[in-house]
């Protein structure tokens, strides 16, 4: 049997044993692919960060199959305040929305990277959520990709770089948002985005009552904490191999030999002939298919042997502001030579 298998009802059952004897399994979800294990059982959650090669000090995301799951891996009963953040927000679940709350004492230390809370998500694939109800444990699953390349959008993308100790990888073909769930942290002193992502910080600030900027805000002292709050957001992740440049409004642009573009809309022929190659994302600059082609149109062109990669900028709004986060980091790299 290969490891990439459609999402059947036979399959799903198969998943669950393998998922049950501490095995991995790479599940397809709205935002990107990720690789699951029993969120309650350290050993096999053991084997995420050995075959991603991802730093112990990266904590993972708890998958759970609705509200009244929640406590399969969060403390309860919440604080009152942080009890109403969740009301806030709670009708965003399933969906690309991740919370942090306080641990529950069945999580053990190396899912959250020992912190005393948790995120928390409700995913919307209908092959994961049904893979979910099917378990009675929690899904801890971090994207199903080598620690700090790009997040796979397609069953295929789960096989690079990943090892024989993923059992299967479920099929549940390509993903709607194709970026990353937004993280809020909720916390008696009030809510704070920690990653953008697929819902836009502008609805969740208008939900919580605050300006984008409050929700945003990291105010000094937790700067220097912020690294391992949330390590996701190190300056250089999701990166492509091939350097990587932005195109930002009003900047010259001069395009060496043996460049790929990335594009977010039609291109004029002229533009088209400076280049290698060319995939435009939306033929209209539509931001949540650029949103959703990005990361496989980043790995087809890191594959083609380029010296450098051009891509597109949009203005840090709605989903564009999750577009522009993960651009600037898969860009770092580039900007330190
Ligand atoms: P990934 O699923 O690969 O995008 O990674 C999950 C991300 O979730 C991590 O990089 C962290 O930024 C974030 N995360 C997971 N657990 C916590 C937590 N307890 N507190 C804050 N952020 C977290
Ligand atoms: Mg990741």
């Amino acid at each position: 049997m290969s490891r990439i298998e459609p999402s059947t009802n036979e399959m799903l059952d198969h998943a669950r044993a393998l998922l049950t004897s501490g095995r991995l399994v790479a599940i397809p979800t709205e935002t990107v692919y990720g690789l699951a294990a029993n969120a309650w059982d350290a050993s096999a959650v053991r084997k995420i960060f050995s075959v991603k090669n991802r730093p112990p000090n990266n904590p993972l995301i708890v998958h759970v199959a609705s509200l009244d799951r929640v406590v399969d891996a969060v403390r309860m009963p919440l604080a009152k305040p942080i009890e109403s953040q969740l009301a806030a927000v709670s009708d965003l679940w399933p969906g690309p929305l991740t919370v942090v709350l306080p641990r529950g004492e069945r999580i053990p230390d190396i899912v959250t990277a020992g912190n005393q809370t948790v995120a928390v998500r409700i995913p919307s694939h209908p092959v994961t959520l049904s893979l979910l109800n099917r378990c009675p444990f929690p899904l801890a699953a971090p994207s199903a990709n080598r620690s700090n390349y790009v997040s796979p959008t397609t069953a295929a993308h789960c096989e690079d770089g990943l090892d024989d100790t993923v059992a299967m990888i479920l099929d549940g073909g390509p993903c709607d948002y194709g970026v990353e769930s937004t993280i809020v942290r909720l916390h008696e002193s009030g809510p704070r985005l920690l990653r953008p992502g697929g819902v836009a910080a502008e609805v969740l600030a208008e939900r919580f009552g605050l300006s984008v900027d409050t929700l945003m805000e990291v105010s000094a002292n937790r700067q220097a904490t912020k690294q391992l709050e949330a390590p996701g957001m190190m300056s250089q992740h999701y990166s492509p191999t091939t350097a990587v440049q932005l195109l930002y409004p009003g900047t010259t642009i001069v395009v060496p030999k043996n460049t790929g573009r990335i594009a977010f809309q039609k291109l004029a022929d002229e533009e088209v002939s400076r280049y290698t190659v060319v995939e435009v994302l939306s033929e209209s600059g539509d931001l949540e298919q650029v949103a959703k082609r990005l990361f496989a149109a980043l790995r087809q062109l890191d594959q083609a042997q380029l010296t450098c990669i051009h891509i597109d900028t949009c203005s840090p709004r709605g989903i564009g502001r999750a577009i522009m986060d993960r651009l600037e980091r898969a860009a770092a790299k580039s900007s330190e030579f």
